[in-house]
């Protein structure tokens, strides 16, 4: 059960008593955002093509690569083999080597 669904749970439970604006917002630290949107990944996935063409087309070493893998499921912002910081795949982002992560959690070689 998620966040969400916890929340919603909650809500039915006091639905006489509670309003929305009583509920405090999580923080990003504790509740990743959304992904994000058609537009900005688009954007990001272009941008993240032309660095790996500017590159060379370098492919991450496998050490590093999993690495990286293991860093980003560890991380808040990794949802189902997503990063939601940039909306990227994680396997894909990694095996870039021109890639780093949007926070800064492993950096471009
Ligand atoms: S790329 Fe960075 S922010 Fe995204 S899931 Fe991996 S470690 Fe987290």
């Amino acid at each position: 059960m998620d966040y969400e669904d916890r929340l919603k749970a909650w809500k039915e439970h006091f639905s006489s008593r509670v309003t929305d604006d009583m509920i405090p917002k999580m923080p990003d630290v504790w509740y990743p955002r959304k992904q994000p949107s058609f537009i900005d990944k688009a954007g990001n996935f272009v941008r993240a093509c032309c660095g790996y063409a500017q590159g060379g087309f370098k492919i991450t070493p496998n050490d590093l690569y999993e690495s990286r893998v293991k860093i980003c499921q560890d991380c808040s912002f990794f949802d189902n083999n997503s990063c939601i910081a940039c909306g990227c795949f994680v396997s894909f982002k990694a095996k870039m080597l021109s890639e780093d992560c949007p926070k800064g959690y492993w950096p471009k070689t």
